[in-house]
């Protein structure tokens, strides 16, 4: 097995891994990201960014693209591959797998992978995904040009993506299980001022029903009442949230009750050399521009713990036992 060592492993290619990737060639640190797809991670999947500082607007693939090239002009090292198991060796080094079967070495990683759509385990949602059931606007919402579609969810991405959809639809339905959103007040009041929009408040999704063509309809409950409805709609589109994408991490990191991995403020987990930076970190907002400001810090933190470790084997080398190394890692 041919194993490809580095200073530092970043796993996931969207904002916070560009950006951890950018810093990193910066500071000259040998560094690969790993990603199994183009450049952008939910980017890819964004109409419109328009809350990034000094870009008053602009679209979130260009922005996938410029962050990309921007990152690649100081020596970005980008590899596809989908990293399956992330272990520590006998050295405290980190092994990557992927599942097209090559392994990365390095003593730090910085984890970036950002978390995947959450699904509604409502009956019929797996068997009219791609045929009606979507969980991204941006790639399916032209196939509902003049039709009924519904959204579920009531959180930024519901909010922001169902107003990308009113582009479309002739009518939108936005099925919330409470009376209020959680989205930002602003994407609110852009989705609601829209006349081709309709809430239905209280409101969960029992069914997901069609035919053989695809989707033609939700069986829907008003939690508050028991009152059993149906609605006729030929495309659904879930935004319901987020699993953070820690499944590769063969060892236990800590994390909050929904998954999500818990750091301190220099980006460390429980696992000393272990980042985390990005969506898939345990905290009050997950924007584009957490996710950088997280990356930065994490590639800085990581540089100091790559000295300091690299410092703790010299002086165990030279006889003193590591104590460097071992007080490090205690503090982590
Ligand atoms: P989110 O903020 O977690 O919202 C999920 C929404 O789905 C909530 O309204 C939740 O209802 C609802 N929900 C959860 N489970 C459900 C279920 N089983 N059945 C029905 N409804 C369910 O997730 P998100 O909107 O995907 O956003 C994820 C993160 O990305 C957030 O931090 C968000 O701020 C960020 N984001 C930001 C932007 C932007 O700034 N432009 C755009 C997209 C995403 P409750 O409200 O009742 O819990």
């Amino acid at each position: 097995m041919e194993v490809r060592d580095h200073q530092l492993i970043i796993v996931g290619a969207g904002p916070a891994g560009l950006c951890a990737a950018l810093y990193a060639a910066r500071s000259e640190i040998d560094a690969v990201l790993i990603d199994p797809g183009p450049a952008g991670g939910q980017l890819l999947l964004t109409d419109r960014v328009d809350d990034y500082p000094g870009i008053k607007t602009i679209g979130g693939m260009e922005l996938a693209d410029a962050m990309a090239e921007h990152a690649e002009s100081f020596g970005m090292k980008l590899t596809r591959g989908t990293v399956k198991s992330i272990e520590r060796d006998s050295e405290g080094r980190f092994l990557a797998e992927t599942a097209e079967g090559d392994t990365y070495r390095a003593p730090a990683v910085i984890m970036t992978a950002g978390g995947t759509h959450k699904l509604l385990n409502a009956p019929g949602e797996a068997e009219y995904a791609g045929r009606g059931v979507s969980y991204c606007a941006i790639c399916d919402g032209a196939f509902f040009k003049g039709e009924r579609i519904a959204v579920i969810g009531g959180g930024d991405a519901a909010v922001e993506e169902g107003e990308f959809l009113t582009r479309y639809a002739e009518k939108l339905y936005v099925i919330h299980r409470r009376d209020e959103f959680r989205a930002q007040k602003m994407l609110q009041d852009h989705l609601l001022g829209n006349p081709k929009v309709e809430v239905i408040w209280d409101t969960v999704v029992d069914e997901i029903v069609g035919q053989p063509t695809g989707v033609s309809g939700l069986k829907l409950r008003n939690v508050k009442t028991g009152h059993e409805s149906e609605l006729d709609v030929s495309g659904v589109f879930i935004f319901i949230g987020f699993t953070p994408n820690t499944g590769s991490l063969k060892e236990h990191v800590d994390h909050d009750e929904s998954g999500y991995i818990v750091t301190d403020g220099d980006m460390r987990t429980s696992i000393p050399g272990l980042f985390a930076a990005g969506d898939l970190r345990s905290q009050l907002v997950r924007q584009i521009t957490t996710a950088v400001g997280d990356a930065t810090t994490a590639v800085f933190a990581a540089e100091r713990y790559l000295k300091e470790r690299s410092a703790a084997r010299d002086t165990s080398e030279n006889g003193s036992e590591g104590q460097t190394e071992t007080m490090m890692e205690s503090n982590a």
